[in-house]
């Protein structure tokens, strides 16, 4: 079974040709006790900007946080991206958003924060059309966080419930990275390319499910089992170590300013 094989790193690129596409929390980035104090190296960022000019723009960020919080996190670089999971989508400056939240929303965004509340270290993040309840800083949170959330899709027709690393966030459906990765790759940027998608959670698998039905290279990052992922790289120290190799492969002279 290819599932117990150890999964290595995917090779170097031979050539510019490939689309990196790349979810963002424990895959670029390490977590943190709250979704706003993660940190973002300054050599990452040199990384990414040498990679986005090496592969003619197509480096892109795919991730459950909105775009507004990518960009404010990546600043000043401002990559092609799929914030909220595919909802919001932004191509080469392009941005596509979408609708108004239901109206059932409200009152179980109340009621989440009512529950959240009274756990020392759970956390309700709004994003708008999309709400997720961290329970990383509260295990005892999780049980009641996850029953409350099942109860909730009740009023909330035409959303799911998707488990992450200590979070269950409640999304519209059709939101998810595979559906995510499909409409960046049908951009100029990345057709024609060979994506690579890096990610570490499980709303990933979707994503590696997409990138191996495109020939790419899907990349877990940390273990999983059973994963849809064909390569893997340890924690995100390796993945910044990784893209930064692959970066100087492509680019082997200059530094890249600003
Ligand atoms: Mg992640």
């Amino acid at each position: 079974m290819a599932a117990d094989l150890p999964r290595l790193p995917p090779p170097p690129p031979a050539l510019h040709d490939w689309a990196l596409l790349l979810d963002v929390d424990g895959t670029l980035l390490d977590f943190a006790d709250r979704p706003e104090a993660v940190r973002v190296p300054a050599e990452l960022l040199d990384t990414l900007s040498r990679l986005h000019i090496a592969l003619d723009g197509a480096v892109a960020l795919v991730s459950g946080r909105p775009l507004a919080q990518l960009d404010a996190l990546f600043a000043p670089l401002q990559l092609p991206a799929a914030g909220l999971h595919g909802l919001e989508l932004r191509e080469g400056g392009e941005w596509a958003s979408t609708g108004q939240p239901p109206p059932g929303l409200a009152l179980v965004r109340d009621a989440a924060q009512a529950l959240v509340d009274k756990f020392d270290g759970a956390l309700l993040e709004d994003k708008g059309t999309t709400l997720a309840l961290h329970w990383r800083g509260s295990p005892a949170a999780e049980e009641p966080l996850h029953e409350f959330a099942t109860s909730a899709l009740i009023g909330l027709p035409g959303y799911h419930l998707q488990a992450g690393k200590y979070v269950f966030e409640l999304r519209p459906d059709g939101a998810d990275k595979g559906h995510a990765i499909l409409a960046l790759m049908s951009h100029p940027q990345f057709l024609d390319r060979r994506p690579v998608f890096v990610g570490d959670d499980l709303t990933d698998e979707q994503g590696f499910v997409a990138i191996n039905a495109h020939g790419g290279h899907s990349v877990l990052v940390g273990q999983r089992t059973p994963t849809a992922a064909h390569h893997a790289l340890h924690d995100p120290d390796a993945t910044r170590t990784w893209l930064r190799d692959v970066a100087l492969r492509l680019a082997p002279s200059g530094p890249v300013n600003g």
